[in-house]
């Protein structure tokens, strides 16, 4: 049925998201003087809003903390303070990879038998710092770092490593990254959900559950790809 299977990174293999929110708590306290409703729906109006300007990543996500600080304070956010919220994310930058649940195990099975690739989206230097750090690197015959996922970015990296899009798989936690394209272009994937969802990726368009799988946790997926196969 497939010959090769496609990961996403990002709260796929590793924790990420959790990061993020970690870092959002440390904003809100540094504008505490503001309802932290408020603080989260200007900062998450803003992040998204920018994706346009500075693409995915944390990067982006440091310039959107900054802009919605000045934003909620008139202006009168003062440096000490605006000097706290880049190095939140500054940290964020340094957090040590920590895999999901079953990660390491399900990748080194999946290698001996199919070709495994790493899809991501993000900064190019934090994605392949972390992919590095991940210890996961040596598993996959290629690591794509894309600044979107679309239709047209899956075409391209199957075209480019000469895959059929029927003999594809992809895995990953977002259904409007790594779901919905994937079964728009005629390739299969297993949708395994985050505990959290970052609100732009909770968007996407429809499509019929019956044509993609999903699971509980990664440990399940060898399990069901020998059911697929
Ligand atoms: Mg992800």
């Amino acid at each position: 049925m497939f010959d090769v299977i496609g990961f996403d990174a990002d709260d796929t293999l590793w924790h990420n998201e959790s990061i993020f929110n970690m870092t959002q708590e440390k904003f809100r306290e540094i504008l505490s003087h503001i309802s932290p409703e408020v603080v989260d729906k200007t900062l998450s109006s803003n992040h998204i809003k920018n994706l346009k300007v500075f693409g995915y990543g944390i990067k982006g996500f440091i310039f959107s903390m900054v802009e919605t600080s000045i934003e909620l304070t008139n202006g009168e956010i003062n440096g000490n303070e605006i000097l706290k919220i880049i190095d939140s994310g500054k940290d964020m930058l340094a957090e040590p990879i920590v895999l999901l649940p079953h990660v390491k195990g399900v990748i080194d099975m999946l290698s001996k038998k199919y070709s495994l690739l790493l899809i991501t989206k993000g900064d190019l230097f934090d994605q392949e710092s972390k992919v590095v750090r991940s210890g996961l690197a040596e598993y996959f015959t290629a690591v794509e770092i894309v600044s979107d996922k679309n239709c047209e970015t899956y075409k391209k990296i199957l075209y480019r490593h000469n895959i059929a899009a029927s003999r594809f798989l992809m895995i990953g936690n977002s259904m409007r990254s790594d779901i919905v394209p994937i079964v728009n272009i005629g390739s299969h994937a297993v949708h395994i959900p985050y505990h959290t969802t970052w609100d732009h990726e909770k968007k996407h368009p429809y499509i019929d559950p019956k044509k993609f799988k999903k699971l509980n946790h990664i440990g399940l997926l060898p399990g069901l790809i020998e059911e697929m196969a």
